[in-house]
């Protein structure tokens, strides 16, 4: 697939260049990295440089870094391991905004040990106020997971007051930042969590490779064990190649981020600029302040237009990819994203809702091609609809 016309940079986002070298390399790298023999300038040392460089995008210590397959599989253990050693009918406090991997885990495992979910809705604009995840807490909550931002709206959640909460509570509390690292500003310890995920392929590593940060290692039990590797925490021999693709790729945000922060500012406001240029009226599902969202993210309904209808239309005559929300919820029967839908938007704001997301390969051309196909689409679709 070509990157350009691709914006769905939430769903996935291409590999880079320097990634993809270092893969390469690693793959030439086949010792098991646990084996007696195994050369310290091999398989360790990747993964070693590996855990360094994910510690340093986050702010954290390497030996607080645990390997995974993704942030699903993180999101699962924090939650699996934080609510099964919970005493019964305890509580678990998230919100209605987060993803599967934290909302389904959730209803599972809570289910399964007779716990209490509770999940807080955001306002309007898609942010989940602190003081309703306050009203939420029961007197023996022993979990509260919230995100860092929100993967279809780009929404920024007030962390730092949450932790508090949580601090105040005795409650163990876990951050998805999926949709933040390599976007944002990440500090575990700013932002007070005890435990935090992440997924390579979300800053332009590879897929099937994540991370867990743990303020205390000690706090969880192991959700896979075998061999005991990741310090007895996840066993199974190490994607090493993985390893190595995504540690270059923390290394690649953490450097570029200033940089990266300043150019998907620049191209949110160009396509924001074009599409009132083309006259096309739009809202904007999340915080309309823009400070308060991901830049790479802009959750738009166009009125009166089926989301479906616009998205199959850029694709086809335009050869531009879009999302209707997570790339997740595509393989779920819902009707509309769970998101949108928490926060209170009418029907017509639903129906055509739009996900545009992009990223550093992105450049004011695409920006232009798309806001042309957009107002362009729209007009046919609307003509088409009166004429009917
Ligand atoms: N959390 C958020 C906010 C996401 O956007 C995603 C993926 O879209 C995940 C978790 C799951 O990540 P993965 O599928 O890489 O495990």
């Amino acid at each position: 697939m070509k990157n350009r016309g691709y914006f769905d940079y939430n769903a996935t986002t291409p590999l880079s260049e320097s990634v993809r070298r270092a893969m390469f390399s690693a793959m030439e790298t086949f010792e098991n990295p646990s084996a007696a023999y195994a050369d310290p300038e091999g398989a360790k040392r990747i993964m070693s440089q590996a855990r360094l460089d994910i510690a340093d995008l986050i702010g954290a210590k390497p030996e607080q870094i645990f390997f995974t397959s993704g942030a699903t599989e993180s999101n699962n253990w924090v939650l699996r391991s934080i609510l099964e050693e919970s005493p019964e009918a305890s509580c678990f406090v998230t919100s209605a905004i987060e993803h599967d991997a934290t909302l389904a885990a959730g209803k599972m495992i809570c289910d399964q040990y007779g716990h209490d979910m509770r999940i807080v809705q955001p306002d309007t604009t898609g942010i989940v106020s602190p003081s309703s995840v306050e009203g939420a807490c029961a007197s023996q909550v022993s979990l509260i997971s919230i995100m860092l931002a929100n993967n279809e709206t780009g929404a920024i959640q007030p962390i730092q007051q949450i932790a508090a909460i949580a601090l105040s509570k005795r409650a163990f509390f876990h951050v998805d930042a999926v949709q933040a690292a390599g976007k944002l500003e990440v500090d575990v310890e700013e932002l007070g969590c005890d435990s935090l995920s992440l997924s390579g392929h979300k800053f332009h590593g590879p897929k099937g490779i994540g991370v867990l940060y743990l303020k205390d290692p000690s706090r969880l039990a192991p959700m896979i064990v075998g061999g005991g590797q990741e310090n007895g925490l996840r066993a199974g021999t190490e994607n090493i190649v993985g390893i190595a693709g995504m540690g270059v790729a923390a290394a690649d945000a953490k450097f570029n981020l200033s940089i990266h922060l300043k150019h998907i500012k620049e191209l949110r406001a160009a396509l924001l600029l074009a599409l009132s240029r083309y006259d096309v009226a739009y809202s904007i599902n999340g915080p309309t302040d823009l400070q308060k969202t991901v830049a790479s993210t802009l959750n738009l309904s166009f009125h009166g237009v089926r989301a479906e209808a616009l998205a199959a239309r850029l694709n086809l005559c335009n050869g531009i990819s879009v999302s209707l929300g997570s790339a997740c919820s595509t393989n779920k029967d819902r009707r509309h994203s769970h998101v949108l839908q928490s926060m209170g938007l009418c029907e017509d704001r639903l129906v055509s809702a739009l996900r545009i997301s992009f990223g550093k390969d992105t450049n004011l051309s695409d920006i232009e091609i798309l806001a042309a196909a957009i107002s362009d689409g729209l007009r046919v679709i609307q003509s088409l609809a009166a004429a009917e």
